[in-house]
């Protein structure tokens, strides 16, 4: 694992830099939680920087000796672009984990980038105000590796990704330079945004140091209801009815697929008193209320309607929190990966419109390849956004260039996007080449020269390396 030998005055150097509490080295990263992916800690040196002049010095270091490096912040990303080999300096934030200032008035917090998404959003709860991002790794996950993924999550719908919610960063160049981008205003046009260029880089391009977040007002208390339909086209049509409803806010629209329900909920030991078929849809919404009417009522008024519209199957509405986490459980929940590992993962936006004809249309495709693949999804139904597992009872890991294109089929005609929110890292390496083409792959290869000329930032991901 740790076999490739760094050059050898770099260790020294980096233990010199960075001092004890500052490197660790083979022994200490096998006591560490690797996260999502073993592989996230296959290097043999661990740096953890104490400062942002520190970061850049070991950049700087590293690009001296030719040594790639990997950022890494929670170790939750889903595109496998946190991997580390051997050789290569896993960069850890985990120190830089200071919220600096929260300022109510503006509705602004200035982070450190190992700050994770839940200790940002206690700290701006006491202000009655959130991130306005959520995501169900919001135990782990940080605000600079969110910076770098673009991370989407549940609330995207109303208050965009991540590239909506930073208003300025910093961040640290392999030239040892720190670039100082940190505006707190919405209102910046000073040049060419290079900040934007660091929002979903996937750490190719440099370290981000600090972020300048935009808070939103915390919603009210929010009450949630599953909702049963026979198909999306369904489900975007009670979304509507429930956005319509007067007197209600939807703050999320979650939709899984009838077998990821049934599937997640009996491995969680959870019963739920209402029947999913497996060829139906379940969408949890969530609400809040904007007047003196109760959320329930309201939203157990508009699903009535939609029942009666003949829009719904079937709803559940739950009567107590239990009931209601238990929804939110089998949303974040991923039973079907450890119970039939090795499937394949997709990660889609598509127009929200078409939503129906799509999953239609891909479950066909997938069927008529092979009767035994099944087709799990669970997704963000207000932004198009589905995350789609195509599962066997064997592993599928050698048929990735069989069964991607049925997935993908379609999608740029149509205004979507085969990469929605988890990133390319070195999964959608190749599929990213496919659906960019040749001029974008070229600028954003001469973008990332002129950030890290010796290409030692998270070398190998996003891009292929020409040889
Ligand atoms: C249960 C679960 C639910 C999830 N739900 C969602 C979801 O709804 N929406 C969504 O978008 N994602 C989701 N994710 C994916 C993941 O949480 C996000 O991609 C998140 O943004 C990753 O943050 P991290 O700190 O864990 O980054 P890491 O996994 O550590 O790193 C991710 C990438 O960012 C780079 N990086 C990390 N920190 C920095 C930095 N400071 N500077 C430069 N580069 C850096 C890394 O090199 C890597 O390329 C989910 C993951 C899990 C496990």
């Amino acid at each position: 694992m740790t076999d490739r030998p760094y050059p050898p005055a770099f260790e020294p150097a980096l233990r010199e830099l960075l001092g004890p509490e500052g490197v660790r080295g083979a022994e200490q990263i096998a006591l560490l939680d690797a996260g999502v992916a073993s592989g996230n800690l296959g290097a043999g040196l661990f740096a953890r920087p104490g400062t942002v002049p520190e970061v850049a010095a070991t950049l700087q270091l590293a690009a001296r000796h030719g040594v790639g490096v990997v950022p890494q912040g929670g170790r939750t990303g889903l595109a496998g672009a946190a991997l580390a080999g051997p050789g290569e300096l896993i960069l850890s934030l985990d120190r830089l984990n200071r919220i600096e200032s929260i300022d109510a008035d503006s509705r602004v917090a200035v982070v450190q980038a190992g700050v994770s998404l839940e200790a940002l959003d206690r700290a701006v709860a006491a202000y009655g105000l959130s991130a306005g991002i959520d995501l169900g790794a919001r135990g782990s996950a940080t605000v600079g590796g969110m910076v770098a993924s673009n991370a989407g999550g549940i609330d995207a719908f109303r208050y965009g990704t991540m590239r909506e919610r930073v208003l300025g960063l910093e961040a640290a160049l392999p030239s040892g330079a720190v670039l100082d981008m940190l505006a707190r205003v919405r209102k910046d046009n000073s040049g060419l945004a290079l900040r934007q260029l660091f929002i979903g880089s996937e750490g190719t391009l440099g370290v981000v140091t600090r972020i300048a977040i935009q808070l939103v007002r915390a919603l009210p208390p929010r009450h949630a209801a599953l909702a049963i339909t026979a198909d999306a086209t369904r489900a975007v049509r009670v979304m509507r009815a429930i956005e319509n409803q007067p007197g209600l806010s939807l703050a999320a629209a979650e939709v899984m697929s009838g077998n990821h329900v049934a599937l997640t909920a009996a491995s969680l030991g959870i019963r739920l008193p209402v029947d999913v078929a497996a060829g139906n849809l379940a969408t949890i919404f969530s609400v809040s209320a904007t007047g003196p009417s109760a959320a329930p009522d309201l939203l157990s008024d508009a699903l009535t309607a939609a029942l009666e519209a003949d829009l719904m199957i079937d709803c559940l509405c739950p009567k107590n929190a239990a009931e209601e986490r238990d929804l939110w459980r089998i949303r974040e929940d991923w039973a079907v990966d450890r119970q039939r590992p090795g499937g394949l993962w997709f990660d889609v936006s598509v127009p929200i419109g078409g939503l129906g004809s799509y999953l239609v249309a891909v479950q066909q495709r997938v069927r008529a390849l092979d009767p035994a693949l099944d087709v799990f999804v669970v997704g963000h139904l207000a932004d198009g956004n589905l995350h789609v597992t195509v599962n066997s009872d064997v592993p599928l890991t050698t048929r990735y260039e069989e069964i991607a294109p049925l997935i993908y089929e379609g999608l740029k005609e149509s205004g979507g996007s085969f990469s929605a929110e988890h990133g390319i890292g070195l999964e959608k390496r190749r599929s990213l080449e496919k659906w960019a083409g040749p001029v974008q792959i070229d600028l954003m290869r001469s973008i990332k020269a002129v950030f890290d000329p010796r290409g030692i930032m998270n070398p190998g991901k996003v891009l292929f390396v020409p040889t």
